[in-house]
């Protein structure tokens, strides 16, 4: 991109910054490191719309590190309830912890300064330390997002996704080389010019798809106003680049962007190739003569590490009979009914789920105190937990356990 056309991007966000509550007034002011990093956490995967609420509700109970390294696991999950992703809320506690550790006097605890430091840190990869690095300490740091890719793939006509595997182009010079001695603003031209170049018998590299697109935001970054020209794209692509039906004609880059001039932008970027799975199950909803639910954690398809409800892989239900794997949790002998609630579809990560609900109530003489043992071939620690029928609602912080409770409650 030209310095005119940052120019012209830097007039724009100015004019057009959406007010949000991780975003000052004064769009040059620093930022609060940790506040760049929960914010950029919540919005991996989710919208603006909803992080909004929640990351409120989050800066009033943990405002700084310290507070939050201080806190429990089940009180972060509270917090990030409904946002999904929990390895996220888990990794925020565990990188809260390891930040608090390393302050040496009593002063405030401190986000690193480098991307190194950042990097090694758990849940932080490189576009949220480039975020953290840029906006809260106006470092010269690129970023890399889902709106920057689509922008980029826009702009310069990429085919290809940064996550495509394999080499996009074979050559025989290196990128470095090739950066400082030709202007390049499309893949294309960066190929060529590489393939000149080994007609001179250079040193053999391979450029792949991130490669190329890092190197776009390195040069967008590479500016006293990184922090503002990083926001400035994630905004325009959240509200202008948008994934289908950009808004072209107010856009600053119009004027540049080739899939505009071509009138090509539905084909860029290019369709993932994403393989979904189907996963079909059943969810238990066991409850003792004493209403309290069975929970689990751990050792299950789903959402280790926290509360679920027992649930395991099964055909459809055609008939209400107890599954055989219900033995892992529960004694046949103690079951008084049994009541298919219904069905209900999900998502995880790549899994499409959709479970059968089935409430299984035991008989008086199986009280909850009588607290199932872990089956001898689990291959992974697993815990089980009585929980008071009345507070289940607000006991698990997942919605997969959530929609089933709400099957039968
Ligand atoms: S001109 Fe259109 S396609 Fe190109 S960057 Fe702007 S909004 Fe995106």
């Amino acid at each position: 991109m030209t310095p005119d056309s940052l120019k012209r991007l830097r007039e724009w966000f100015r004019a057009n910054a959406a007010e949000l509550p991780w975003r000052p007034a004064d769009l040059d002011a620093p930022r609060d490191p940790y506040a760049v990093w929960i914010s950029e956490t919540m919005l991996q995967q989710t919208q603006v719309s909803t992080v909004r609420d929640y990351f409120i509700r989050w800066m009033k109970q943990f405002p700084n590190v310290e507070t939050l390294a201080q806190a429990e696991e089940a009180e972060v999950f509270k917090y990030w309830q409904g946002l999904g992703y929990y390895s996220r809320a888990r990794n925020i506690l565990k990188t809260a912890k390891i930040v608090a550790g390393l302050r040496q006097s009593k002063g405030p605890c401190k986000m690193p300064e480098t991307r190194k430091e950042l990097e090694a840190l758990p849940g932080i990869g490189a576009y949220t330390a480039g975020a953290i690095l840029s906006l809260a300490y106006h470092q010269r740091e690129a970023i890399l997002d889902g709106n920057l890719v689509r922008i980029f793939s826009r702009l310069y006509e990429l085919d290809f996704l940064p996550t495509d595997k394999g080499k996009i182009i074979d050559c025989h010079a290196s990128l470095q080389e090739a950066r400082n001695d030709v202007q390049v603003s499309t893949a294309r031209e960066l190929a060529h010019a590489l393939e000149k170049r080994s007609s001179h018998g250079t040193k053999c590299n391979d450029v792949r798809a991130s490669e190329i697109y890092w190197e776009y935001a390195r040069k967008v970054a590479d500016s006293p106003k990184a922090y503002m020209h990083n926001e400035a794209l994630m905004e325009l692509g959240r509200t202008v680049c948008k994934t289908k039906s950009p808004l072209c004609e107010t856009c600053p880059l119009h004027k540049e962007c080739r899939a505009f001039l071509d009138g090509r932008t539905a084909e860029f970027p290019p369709a993932k190739k994403r393989t979904e799975k189907s996963w079909h199950g059943t969810v238990l909803v066991i409850e003792s003569a004493d209403e309290k639910i069975l929970a689990v954690n751990g050792g299950q398809k789903f959402l280790d590490k926290q509360l679920a409800l027992p649930h395991f892989e099964s055909a459809r239900h055609a008939t209400v009979a107890l599954p055989a794997k219900a033995e892992d949790y529960i004694n046949a002998d103690d079951v008084e009914s049994l009541k298919h609630c219904g069905t209900f579809r999900h998502s995880i990560t790549v899994h499409k789920i959709e479970c059968d609900v089935l409430h299984v109530q035991l008989s008086t003489k199986a009280k909850s105190a009588h607290l199932p043992k872990p089956t001898a071939n689990s291959d992974k620690p697993t815990v089980f937990e009585w929980i008071e029928k009345a507070k289940a609602l607000e006991t698990f912080a997942n919605s997969f356990s959530l929609k089933a409770l709400k099957k039968c409650l």
